[in-house]
């Protein structure tokens, strides 16, 4: 499935849940399975089988999640697989090592598979033959040879050109960012403590944010990429204050200019005032929107909660909301299972924006979108950024999404940020040799391209092997250097 969620259980260890599948199914032993599973948890890349073996799902990352799921399927390795948008919420090198296992799995055991995606750069990477279809209809069929380099309907052109694509070959600009940030992290350190054991009964701790620093520029968009599990929730969590970072941690926000409020130390008062000003905006607009509640009442409470305005002024807000994220006011009646995927995206953004907050930490806002529905709402986050002077903490795994809507890019990798610039020079100019296989596993619609996803899945390699200043392991970790003014990357100079 495309939602991890469904098919695992929150109340059981993954490694348990996967066990489980073959002790039904190919009634092997407690031994046999686990042996098997943690083969298939190092077959779909988790580095260290155990972790995700012994772990909740809650404990995992959304990425990390997926990886369980699609072991899940794959571990009674089945005759037909049908992957429902399997990679959508995946980072681009981890999307490639599940495409190559699933290519692999089919090489070995000869299983067909039936792919469901809106991503054309996925489909002419991986498939056989595709449909392209619209509103219940096929439009084109065929190849994908044909029907990706030579497409003959009209839609399928359409969704071709909607298909969002990182620069190639811009010249690199030299514009930075003003000063006066409304928000900036440094040395922001999180170490969770988990519920499993280690070896003599230790807590198992785990630091999944290591020394990041970085600035929200005012009224401008700081995006951060990297692949899933590399801490980009827990530092839009952090940033709000939703999670504690470890003590020495420095969360500044700055609602107006001069102006500075600590986040790690606010007081009753200062809490209401800060989460009033800073609101996040999630990928998935389910968690953010109560099922049971009419539309009207999800924009009203935020209000309600703080003691703003009269029932008929909150009313007539509530209105105008919708009317800002291109939604109809009439809809305020309905429940949100009433609305598109986009649409309850945009009821979420108006949510977020009720309290008229100055900052939008959104966390993968556009991920669990179709192509087409994901450039309408980048667009709107674009227009009201601009309209009410918002900054954005926009996170993303998706370098084409982030090197539209971003004036300041930070690659994280592993809890750390490996290089950051501005978009046209980390996408054009990239130096880190992490940044760079991120950027080569982007896949382009164009089957002419394909390219090799067992080599793409290998990401940058071994980070003690990197050449020229840039390895790194746990003893040597080299510095953030500023190798040209505004481009940072981690390396010995
Ligand atoms: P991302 O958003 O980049 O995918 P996350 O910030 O969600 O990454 O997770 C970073 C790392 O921290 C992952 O390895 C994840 O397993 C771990 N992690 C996240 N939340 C918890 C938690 N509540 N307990 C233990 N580990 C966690
Ligand atoms: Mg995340």
């Amino acid at each position: 499935f495309q939602e991890p969620m469904r098919s695992l259980s929150p109340l059981h260890r993954v490694g348990a849940q996967v066990s489980e599948v073959l002790r039904l199914h190919r009634n092997q032993s407690r031994g046999e399975a686990r042996r098997s599973v943690l083969a298939t948890f190092e077959q779909v890349g988790f580095a260290d089988p155990m972790r995700p073996y012994n772990a909740y799902p809650f404990e995992l990352s959304g990425g990390m999640r997926q990886r369980a799921m699609i072991a899940m399927a794959m571990v009674a390795k089945p005759d037909l697989l049908i992957a429902d948008e399997p990679t959508t919420a995946l980072d681009v090198t981890t999307q490639a090592q599940v495409l190559g296992l699933i290519r692999q799995l089919q090489d070995d055991t000869g299983m067909a598979v039936i792919f469901v995606t809106h991503d054309l750069g996925v489909v002419a990477n991986v498939a056989d033959t595709v449909a392209v279809l619209r509103k219940g209809q096929v439009m084109e069929a065929g190849p994908v040879a044909h029907v990706i380099d030579d497409p003959r309907h009209g839609y399928t052109r359409a969704l071709l050109a909607a298909a969002p694509a990182i620069p190639r070959d811009a010249a690199p600009s030299t514009a930075r960012v003003s000063e006066d940030p409304i928000l900036r992290l440094e040395n922001v350190n999180k170490t969770y403590t988990g519920k499993g054991r280690g070896f003599f009964g230790k807590p198992e701790a785990f630091q999944a944010v290591k020394g990041v620093s970085l600035t929200v520029p005012r009224g401008k968009t700081t995006a951060i990429v990297g692949e899933s599990g590399s801490g980009k929730s827990t530092v839009a969590n952090i940033a709000l204050g939703a999670i504690t970072a470890d003590p020495g941690s420095i969360i500044h926000f700055s609602p107006g200019p001069g102006a500075v409020v600590d986040v790690t130390s606010l007081d009753p008062t200062a809490k209401r005032r800060f989460q009033r000003q800073a609101q996040m905006v999630f990928q998935d607009p389910f968690s953010s929107l109560s099922p049971r509640m009419q539309i009207i009442d999800t924009l009203t409470e935020p209000l309600a909660i703080h003691g703003i305005g009269s029932g008929a002024e909150r009313r007539d807000r509530a209105a105008h909301l919708l009317g800002k994220v291109g939604l109809d006011p009439s809809m305020l009646r309905r429940y949100p299972h009433a609305f598109s995927g986009g649409q309850r995206q945009r009821l979420s953004i108006a949510r977020a924006l009720a309290l008229d907050p100055a900052l939008l930490v959104c966390d993968e806002p556009t991920s669990a979108l179709d192509l087409s529905v994901q450039a309408q709402v980048l667009t709107l986050l674009e227009e009201i950024r601009d309209e009410f002077g918002l900054s954005y903490l926009f996170i993303s795994h998706d370098l084409a999404v982030v090197s539209r809507i971003a004036d300041e890019v930070a690659v994280m990798r592993q809890g750390q940020i490996v290089e950051q610039a501005a978009p046209d020079v980390i996408f054009t100019a990239p130096k880190h040799p992490y940044t760079k296989a991120l950027i080569a596993a982007c896949l382009e619609p164009n089957y002419a391209q394909k390219v090799d996803l067992s080599a793409v899945a290998l990401g940058a390699g071994d980070p003690q092997s990197w050449p020229g200043g840039f390895a790194m392991d746990e003893k040597s970790l080299p510095p953030l250097i500023e190798t040209e003014p505004g481009h940072f990357v981690r390396m010995y100079a």
